[in-house]
């Protein structure tokens, strides 16, 4: 029984389709309403949901948390969800492995051991470290059998071959050398203690454990940073004596298009145009919570290139002290192109401007003064301090002067 049938429709099978059926039922749709065959934004959307749901339904295991839970159970799977947190990458996380600590030494220690902790990279966009968000998590885990406790059936009995602790020496001659093994006693096969057939667990045919999916919710709160770990403390894999260890979620942050953190702080560069710089104006930053900054500059405030403003408070949510830090705003300024106004509007800029700054060549000097700037032509010139500017146009202007 699914719980939910939406990405079945969606696809239009029945949910129980196999993969050849399903397969095809993508492929049929996906002819259809591609963007390329069907331009309209419905079919567009159309599309995205159909690549969604074959995503998850061609995926065994994501098919299989699908029907048990829903979409809510695919959380951090899809598009707009946690980063590497889809269902194959933490089931191989949670149910690999199975070290637990290891029986280091020569006898098994009196008292219980500690289980192996498990740890999970939780990678978080930034717009989710800033507003906080709550991720469902599927975790499959070993429990110990609820029907036994644990025990393995009726009647457990010690082994009496290695006193319980489930290791026993052997003691093997070779050439002159006696050597001492250690190995997994062959009697009860490392369990310790032996069941009769008879009186084995039916639930867990004697082997004391099972499997058990539980989802848990990870609460990433406003402010989070990389580093920072969420504890599920005692969630690891169940044992006989055996106390489980932890799973351990540690917060990952990706990169930002447009925002870099640096603490509790938030860096944006901003292009303006030469008139705002100049004369004041506003522009607008699209923050992490989707809503809009408008900020003003004030006429005759005057904005350099390169320059750096604080906008306080406008910074990521500060974790336990409440409050925000602050948005640092670095400026660029995009000046007008080549001839965008007349001689005589240049004059009223001239009236305007602050005057030109002297020319700085000393009186007696010997002066060339047929240079010419033209623009660089990387096959003519040597570009080597021009190597840091990813935009054409930004390479410095060459000078070019006669023969003496
Ligand atoms: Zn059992
Ligand atoms: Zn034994």
């Amino acid at each position: 029984m699914v719980k939910d049938t939406k990405y079945y429709d969606t696809l239009g099978v029945s949910p129980s389709a196999t993969a050849a059926q399903l397969k095809k039922a993508y492929r049929v749709g996906a002819l259809k309403y591609h963007p390329d065959k069907n331009p309209s934004p419905e079919a567009a959307e159309k599309f995205k949901e159909m690549t969604h749901a074959y995503e998850v339904l061609s995926d065994p295991e994501k098919r299989d948390l699908y029907d048990q839970f829903g979409e809510e159970g695919m959380q951090g799977g899809g598009p707009g969800g946690m980063g590497g947190m889809d269902g194959s990458d933490i089931f191989s996380q949670f149910f690999g492995g199975g070290g637990f600590g290891g029986f280091g030494g020569a006898e098994r220690p009196s008292g219980p051991q500690r289980g192996k902790d498990i740890k999970h990279t939780i990678s978080c966009s930034l717009e989710e470290l800033y507003k906080g968000r709550t991720a469902k998590l599927a975790l499959n885990k070993t429990v110990l059998c609820k029907s036994c406790d644990g025990k393995g059936g009726k009647n457990v009995k010690k082994c009496a071959q290695c006193n319980g602790s489930g290791m026993r020496f052997v003691t093997r001659q070779m050439g002159p050398m006696i050597q001492r093994f250690q190995t997994t006693c062959d009697k009860c096969h490392g369990e310790g203690d032996i069941v009769a057939a008879k009186d084995k667990c039916n639930a867990c045919k004697g082997k004391k454990t099972a499997n058990e999916r539980k989802i848990l919710e990870v609460h990433i709160n406003p402010g989070m940073k990389a580093g920072q770990r969420v504890v599920f403390s005692g969630e690891g894999d169940q044992l006989p004596d055996i106390i489980p260890g932890d799973v351990i979620f540690v917060i990952d942050e990706q990169p930002h298009k447009v925002f870099t953190r640096e603490g509790d702080d938030l860096y944006y560069e901003a292009k303006i145009d030469l008139l705002t710089a100049l004369a004041g104006g506003s522009f607008a930053i699209k923050h992490l919570n989707g809503d809009y900054l408008k900020i003003d500059i004030l006429p005759g405030e005057v904005i350099a290139p390169g320059e750096i403003k604080v906008v306080e408070g406008k910074g990521m949510p500060i974790q336990r002290h409440g409050g925000h830090g602050d948005l640092f705003v670095k400026f660029e300024i995009e000046f007008p192109e080549a001839n965008f106004a007349t001689e005589e509007q240049l004059k009223t800029l001239e009236k305007v401007l602050p005057p030109r700054a002297p020319l700085g060549i000393p009186k007696k000097a010997e002066v060339d003064d047929s240079c010419l700037l033209t623009n660089v032509d990387p096959t003519k010139h040597k570009k080597s301090r021009a190597t840091d500017s990813d935009d054409e146009d930004e390479g410095p202007a060459g000078v070019q002067c006669a023969q003496q």
